[in-house]
């Protein structure tokens, strides 16, 4: 029997509804254990009790905290599960990618739209899933949710109620669940872990969702505070209005890093096509490729927090660390 180590977040599958009727977090591991006792035949289970909070809770210091956990643990267990809210899962997936690049050692981030004691709930499925997936396939840093098994920092949240939750838009699955989990890519089974545990992340990032009139005067209180990175969502593939070149060029001097995505579904930023993305580019911004935000954000925190080097910060970031980005020339 594969040795599997439970790491318990919260989220939904942990949680009861309030006297007003809102979902907080309530069960423990414990109780998820007993409501699930399947998961026992599977593989032979320790859990560790992280949190117990909504992953709106859920914040960059985490992160840090859930990566030196599993970093501590990697040699004494075959893979890793890790029960999480869905709102924020596939930020924590992303930062866990950065923090732990090339442990291909199976991570798999699940949780559920249900609390397992609903009827129904999909937090047995999920949990089952991704026990398995843990026990048989070197999946990395993966989110198993519904019928999708997916690379944890290409992943979004799509749907707030579909028990299909997750998506990555801008790749194919790794694999689905149908009768049994497969998986459909050729995974590397080994990889370099870096002697020293990058886990840290500076949360002096932020994400601007650029919106038709965004005014300059809004963002500049920005450079009066301590953001040193801002990840615009821009237009298409990345254009961003002429009034806010300034503000681009302001930021810059000051040293903060720009990053642009494209705020499509499907989108790729290809900042050379027009013209409103071409001054952008050169006033400084780094294009964000295909990534999505929260492996954006991710990543952006985590480089941020090892460097103030305005090169080997746009170096790094231009990259694919963990298989984040595809770049296209
Ligand atoms: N608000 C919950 C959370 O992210 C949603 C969920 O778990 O599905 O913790």
């Amino acid at each position: 029997m594969k040795k599997i180590c439970f790491i318990f977040c919260g989220g939904t599958v942990t949680m009861k509804r309030n006297e007003q009727g809102a979902l907080m977090p309530f069960y423990d591991a414990d109780d998820v254990l007993r409501l699930v006792p399947q998961l026992k035949d599977l593989a032979d289970i320790s859990v560790i009790k992280l949190a117990n909070v909504d992953s709106s809770n859920i914040d960059p210091a985490f992160w840090t905290v859930l990566a030196k956990t599993i970093h501590e643990k990697k040699d004494a267990y075959d893979g890793f599960v890790i029960t999480h809210g869905t709102d924020t899962m596939a930020y924590t997936a992303s930062a866990i990618s950065f923090a732990l690049k090339g442990l291909h050692k199976p991570i798999v981030f699940t949780g559920a739209q249900k609390p397992v004691e609903d009827i129904p709930s999909d937090a047995s499925h999920n949990l089952i899933n991704a026990t398995l997936v843990a026990s048989r396939y070197p999946v990395g840093v993966a989110i198993v949710f519904g019928s999708k098994i997916l690379q944890g920092n290409r992943a979004t949240k799509v749907s707030e109620s579909s028990l299909d939750a997750f998506d990555s838009p801008m790749v194919p699955p790794l694999g689905e669940i149908s009768l049994e989990p497969a998986i459909f890519t050729r995974l590397s089974a080994s990889g370099k872990v870096p002697r020293k545990l990058q886990a840290a992340f500076d949360p002096n990032v932020i994400v601007v969702q650029v919106a038709p009139g965004l005014a300059r005067f809004h963002l500049r209180s920005l450079l009066k505070s301590n953001v040193r990175g801002i990840i615009f969502k821009a237009f298409g593939p990345g254009n961003i209005p002429d009034s806010l070149i300034p503000f681009l060029n302001e930021a810059k001097n000051q040293g903060i890093t720009i990053v642009v995505l494209s705020q499509c579904r499907k989108g790729i930023t290809r900042m050379q096509l027009y013209d409103v993305g071409l001054q952008a580019l050169r006033a400084g911004a780094i294009p964000g490729f295909d990534m999505t935000v929260e492996a954006a954000y991710a990543k952006l925190t985590w480089i941020l927090a090892q460097t103030r080097n305005k090169n080997v910060i746009s170096r790094l970031f231009e990259k694919s660390i963990a298989g984040e980005v595809t770049i296209y020339d």
